[in-house]
């Protein structure tokens, strides 16, 4: 049989999805591969396929263990046979699985990376392994947002397995430099890349509103739909469930603080449909399978894009369309300022941890289509959505080309060394202690923003930051520098353009 009948006789699927045949077919002839295809892609059937079709077994290294009996149980319903073995599990049940899948009763072993420790390499050796699949692979990469250590046990195991099996890697986000780390780490040459986009997901930022009455709001209008509503701590996630429960939403929450039993059960009655909206922490969704998810609402902005892009791209994976709103707050910056701050990590990391939190601030500010701003930075380029907010923007663009060369021009006058913060005290014209030791009140740039407030001169430099015109240079506290596109508006080269609300005009009554 051949991949595609395979894919009809057990799956019952006539057709492939983008990447999923160049993938297996890559596996079936024994090149090790990459496959970085969005969540809801397909990833899974590029190793159950060939799984299939080869003689020996396929070992499938997962880290969600609340998954594998679910994915067993699936291919069981298609006549295939699986197992796994992970922590829920005693050692005579191991045991007893490890025997089946020496004796070829099994096509699939699922197990966690927690099980691949010594105690059970002599175990896995004995095992007619041919491919080894690696599900989220992201987590071999410290480069990723949810680096494990005990993935880096993989790459000593594989080499001294003496069946030398093929090998693939799947993940739903991987920048390209997190791409190469897993290609290096596990010997892999081939990558099948399938596009980022998903063009059923309409992308949302809204700012500076009430987040809890825009929440109200939104359920009221979106009664009968499933949602995951997404905030940063728990405290928040349970202060939103008290709030939305008070007001009569039939609302389930989850996050590390809740007992075992508590999470299943609300997992549970959020994938079964009997709550419709689920509030939670990012502890929830890893690999959740609910199709029919019509929204996710972001209350709090998350550390990077990678992680915003995965829980974002929880909603519509029945392709329907669907919504993924990031309510912006500055203060919940700060939140994950805190977290990185309070985190042990080294001096490097943590300095990449402040630039992906930039990443995803300036997502809170660019004017540029959100979808593309997305792929663009995961190295992929798309036409402009035409169907996010910044798309949908209708306000009229103006022209700041004067004000941000203001704004350029102090920058380089105080010799790109300075934050925001600085660079707007200056511009608004402050007597702050530090900018008169400085002397700074002596640049011609001094003061020249004075009738603007500090908040409106600090988001025009938001602006013109997420515009490309200004790169924040270092991780904590970074310095503005300008890009060489900033010094062409410096220039006078290159105009610059901003959308911005126009003045309420104040005869009219209010809220009209
Ligand atoms: P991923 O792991 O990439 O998020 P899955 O492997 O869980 O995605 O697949 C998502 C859904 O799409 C599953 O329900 C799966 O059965 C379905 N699917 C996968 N490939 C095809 C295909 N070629 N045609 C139709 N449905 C498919």
């Amino acid at each position: 049989m051949n991949p595609q009948a395979v894919l009809k006789s057990n799956f019952g699927y006539d057709a492939f999805r983008p990447g999923q045949e160049r993938a297996i077919n890559a596996v079936l002839d024994h090149q090790n591969v990459l496959a970085v295809m969005p969540t809801g892609g397909g990833k899974s059937l590029c190793y159950q396929i060939p799984a299939l079709m080869q003689a020996g077994l396929t070992l499938v290294i997962s880290p969600l263990i609340s998954l594998m009996k679910d994915q067993v149980d699936a291919l069981a319903a298609n006549g295939i046979d699986a197992t796994f073995i992970n922590s829920s599990l005693d050692y005579a049940e191991i045991n007893e699985r490890f025997s089946q899948a020496r004796q070829g009763a099994v096509k699939l072993l699922y197990i966690s990376p927690e099980r691949l420790d010594s105690e059970y390499f002599d175990r896995l050796a004995e095992l007619p392994i041919d491919l080894i699949a690696i599900d989220e692979a992201h987590c071999i990469s410290q480069w990723g947002h949810d680096f494990r250590p005990s993935y880096l046990k993989l790459t000593d195991i594989i080499h001294h397995l003496p069946t030398r099996p093929t090998i693939i890697a799947l993940t739903a986000t991987a920048t390209p430099r997190v791409a190469e780390d897993i290609k290096q780490r596990l010997a892999i040459q081939q990558e099948v890349q399938t596009g980022f986009a998903r063009p059923n997901l309409s992308f949302k930022v809204v700012k500076d509103q009430d987040s809890d009455r825009f929440l109200i709001d939104y359920l009221k209008l979106n009664p009968d739909q499933s949602g995951i509503i997404y905030a940063s701590t728990v405290k928040e996630v349970e202060r939103l469930h008290r709030l939305l429960t008070k007001k009569h939403f039939q609302v389930a929450m989850y996050h590390g603080q809740l007992s075992k039993e508590e999470r299943r059960q609300n997992q549970d009655d959020f994938l079964y449909d009997r709550v419709l909206v689920m509030i939670a922490t990012n502890a929830f969704g890893m690999g959740i399978d609910k199709s029919n998810v019509r929204f996710v609402i972001h209350d709090q902005i998350p550390g990077s894009i990678e992680s915003y892009y995965q829980e974002a791209g929880r909603a519509g994976r029945d392709g329907l369309p669907s919504e993924a709103i990031l309510l912006y707050k500055l203060r919940d910056v700060q939140i994950q300022h805190y977290y990185i701050e309070q985190s042990e990590r080294d001096e490097a990391s943590m300095t990449m941890e402040y630039q992906k939190l930039q990443a995803m601030s300036q997502y809170g500010n660019t004017q540029k289509c959100l979808q593309r701003y997305i792929l663009n930075y995961f190295n992929e380029d798309a036409p402009d959505c035409g169907q996010c907010s910044n798309c949908l923007d209708t306000r009229a663009l103006q022209d700041v080309t004067i004000e941000a060369q203001q704004v350029l021009s102090c920058i380089r006058r105080m010799g790109e060394r300075f934050g925001k913060e600085m660079v707007a005290l200056v511009l608004t014209g402050s007597k702050n202690q530090r900018v008169k030791q400085l002397h700074y009140e002596k640049l011609s740039t001094y003061g020249l923003m004075q009738q603007r407030t500090k908040k409106s001169v600090t988001e025009l430099i938001d602006f013109l930051t997420a515009a490309g015109y200004i790169a924040p240079d270092g991780g904590q506290f970074p310095v503005l520098k300008i890009t060489e596109e900033g010094l062409r508006v410096l220039l006078g080269q290159q105009k610059v353009a901003r959308k911005v609300a126009l003045k309420a005009n104040k005869s009219l009554p209010e809220n009209d």
